[in-house]
């Protein structure tokens, strides 16, 4: 059989798009995706679909919408370059071999990418003994390829942390990633604008100014708290500890312990390779689970991205970072994986690999193209 035809491809992957999207999307940078309106579309040149209406994260953005059946045929066709192209806010794809969590466009815009659930009606759990759970009773051993696609992730999380680092320094991206971080899913987007609207700079400059007496962890909250005070943040049923007011007193606190009195706003010397990175995220408000996911999500990304530690040393703390705990999602496949005995998701570059496992082929229905569905 021939492969399709690159241009009939992209004919079904658009027609498909506008149809209308309904089952839960998440981008490839991990935000949550709906679709209210797909768009008109365009046909002739410039973008496939244009006045599309979607929410990223809770915030609804208008805009027009590219599909390729791979992430890299935007360079390719020279669309990075092409003022048409603009105006596009989100960018659907078939494929992500890459891993790319976002494209980029001359204008310095970062689209978001979207990889195209493949199996309509695609579920997860499948309704059959998957692959991985027989092979996982016959002894295989998935660790290594946990480790690879959990190594990948801290790489897609660099590739978007890369921009950040290049416009506004090391120090100001990892910031904005521990807030976003400890804003959680609820009021990730609603920190990550905090982290805009009050920058590094400006953080550590008005805790500098405070009332000689305050201490710094109280400077540095009050000052994030004034600024999130204009915010929608949400509160209904978030614990206590991950209410929004709890986690901003949390950041002034890990802030002053990162950026003590009379810091630079650039990358902090407390955060060098090889010291022991939970124990020194860890501050009130930050148990061990949260100090793991600020390491996972914030520190290394940002280290790696702008190169404040090589990639060797970036490796080996992640390799060694304790898992902060399985995630809901990944229940089912932990049980298979571990059918002999083995705890899969032992550290959190193995989770992380769960995860994206999940993403890119559970979620999708993939068994049969699964690098754990074969013998070896
Ligand atoms: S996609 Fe792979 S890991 Fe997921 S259920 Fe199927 S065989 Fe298991």
């Amino acid at each position: 059989m021939h492969p399709l035809p690159a241009a009939a491809g992209e004919a079904a992957l658009a027609a498909r798009w506008g149809t209308g999207l309904h089952a839960p999307l998440r981008l490839e940078d991990g935000r949550a995706l709906k679709i209210i309106f797909p768009g008109i579309p365009a046909g002739g040149s410039g973008p496939d679909y244009r006045e599309a209406i979607i929410e990223i994260g809770g915030d609804l953005v208008r805009g027009d919408v590219e599909l390729h059946l791979r992430a890299e045929s935007w360079r390719a066709h020279g669309h990075h370059l092409d003022p048409a192209y603009a105006a596009v806010v989100l960018h659907v794809v078939a494929e992500n071999p890459g891993g790319a969590c976002a494209t980029l466009h001359a204008t310095r815009r970062s689209i978001p990418i979207l990889v195209m659930p493949s199996a309509p009606g695609a579920v997860f759990p499948p309704p059959f003994t998957p692959p991985c759970a027989l092979a996982s009773a016959r002894g295989r051993d998935a660790a290594p390829v946990l480790e690879r696609l959990g190594l990948r992730r801290l790489r897609m999380k660099a590739a978007r942390a890369a921009p950040l680092t290049e416009s506004k320094g090391p120090g100001h991206a990892l910031y904005a990633l521990l807030l976003e971080t400890l804003g959680g899913p609820a009021n990730r987007e609603a920190f990550a604008t905090l982290a805009r609207t009050l920058p590094l700079a400006a953080l550590l400059e008005s805790a500098a100014t405070a009332l000689p007496g305050t201490p710094h962890p109280f400077a540095l909250a009050a000052a994030l708290k004034g600024v999130a005070a204009s915010l929608v943040l949400r509160r209904a049923g978030l614990r206590p500890m991950a209410s929004p007011g709890r986690r901003l007193e949390a950041a002034g606190e890990l802030c002053a312990s990162v950026w003590p009195r009379e810091a630079q706003p650039a990358w902090p010397a407390l955060l060098r390779p090889g010291k022991p990175l939970v124990r020194l995220l860890a501050a009130p408000g930050i148990g061990r689970g949260l100090a793991v996911e600020c390491a996972v999500n914030a520190v290394l990304p940002a280290a790696l991205a702008s190169g404040a530690w090589t990639e060797p040393e970036a490796v080996a703390a992640w390799r060694t970072l304790p898992s902060p705990g399985t995630y809901g999602r990944l229940r089912r496949l932990e049980g298979w994986l571990g059918a002999g005995g083995v705890a899969p998701f032992a550290g959190a570059s193995r989770l992380q690999g769960g995860l994206l496992l999940h993403a890119d082929y559970c979620a999708k229905g993939a068994c049969g193209r699964c690098p754990l569905s074969g013998e070896s």
